[in-house]
């Protein structure tokens, strides 16, 4: 066992029926690490719009109906990061690469089968499961990170390593990688240029940034003063939508014909609409994020046919390609715009994000980190 002590209740934030209000709770059970599973100690974790749907009861699925299959009380976060207090029986013996005060995050994807057709290829966060294992998720079946304790499975663990500041590692863990994703998603070639649409925000400012280290020249498209900074702060042209009145045209004329590739990462379902006409000949359009609704993209068949579009989307992406997003952020190359705010700011927050008011993402401070040296 860890020299910290462990106590056996703790503060999370829950929600006792979808659409109620956010809840503090100080007395809620710490869980005790069962067989292959950790402890982490929760320090800081990113709020997700995701949080924020499934939170209100206006998630969608993949119909565009509501997700109602959803654990109570619901314990959201999905972007945290934490470090090992404990380890569970069967630990360090059968997996010596797992140790006590290792950095891991608290991701969408909690726990998978490991044995369908989609882990075996790489594509493990859309997991099916096998036989009677059902995989669970951080955003519907798990208590995620808006709790200071949390226990996970030792088999799919994020770790992270050791150097990373969690602050920017936090919000790249969903926003992130969903954006690095898109971008890899997006086939961009140095030189070519890429449309974000919702540049400001959590998810399109990781999209604008990582398809400038890629080489695009990018367009970041939202709205208002303090975005127009941010997204020209990293080297990207910025068009605003509420200012401009022809905006395809305008990315028409800017591009000599179109964008070669668009990131739809806005929350709302006008943005997707049009966003397919502002591509050149043969361009990508790459969907990311879930309006309420579902959303729809209203493009004619006819022009996705005649000009050879290729529509793509996805859902977060997979380990592997989660730890390359945050080597990129480790390593300089991508600076996530992060604000630290309390956690007991995550009613406020969500507010915040509904209006569409952040630019950039909010990290909540969940607990003090004891640091590496826990034995
Ligand atoms: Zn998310
Ligand atoms: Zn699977």
């Amino acid at each position: 066992m860890a020299a910290i002590p462990i106590p056996h209740e703790q503060t999370v934030a829950l929600v006792r029926e979808l659409g109620g209000p956010v809840e503090f709770v100080d007395d809620y059970p710490v869980k005790k690490p069962g067989l292959d599973e950790v402890l982490a100690k929760v320090l800081c974790t990113g709020v997700c719009q995701s949080d924020l749907h499934t939170r209100a009861g206006t998630a969608s699925g993949p119909d565009g109906k509501p997700i109602t299959a959803i654990k109570l009380p619901h314990i959201g976060g999905h972007e945290g990061v934490g470090r090992i207090v404990a380890l569970g029986s069967g630990l360090p013996e059968r997996d010596p690469s797992i140790y006590l005060g290792a950095l891991v995050g608290i991701r969408f994807s909690s726990r998978i089968c490991r044995r369908c057709s989609y882990c075996l290829g790489g594509q493990e966060q859309y997991c099916q499961g096998v036989g009677d294992f059902k995989p669970t998720n951080h955003l519907h079946h798990e208590d995620g990170a808006f709790q200071e304790y949390v226990c996970l499975d030792a088999g799919y663990l994020t770790l992270l390593p050791q150097d990373v500041d969690p602050v920017a590692a936090a919000p790249t863990l969903c926003a992130g990688l969903t954006a690095y994703k898109a971008v890899k998603n997006a086939e961009i070639k140095v030189g070519d240029f890429l449309a974000v649409v919702g540049a400001g925000g959590g998810l399109g400012g990781y999209a604008v940034q990582y398809g400038l280290a890629c080489g695009a020249r990018v367009i970041g498209i939202d709205t208002g003063e303090q975005k127009k900074e941010l997204v020209t702060s990293w080297g990207a042209q910025f068009l605003d939508f509420r200012t401009t009145t022809d905006l395809v045209a305008e990315v028409q004329s800017m591009t000599n014909g179109g964008a070669d590739a668009v990131v739809v990462a806005a929350g709302h379902s006008a943005a997707f609409a049009q966003a397919a006409s502002m591509l050149k000949i043969g361009g990508v359009m790459c969907c990311i994020g879930i309006p309420p609704g579902g959303g729809k993209i209203e493009t004619p068949v006819s022009e996705i046919v005649i000009k050879g579009l290729k529509i793509k989307g996805n859902l977060v992406g997979n380990l592997k390609e989660c730890l390359e997003a945050v080597e990129m952020v480790r390593t300089g190359l991508v600076k996530p715009k992060t604000y630290i705010r309390p956690f007991r700011d995550l009613p406020a927050v969500y507010e915040e994000l509904e209006k569409g008011d952040i630019a950039g993402r909010v990290v909540l401070n969940i607990g003090e980190d004891p640091g590496p040296n826990i034995r």
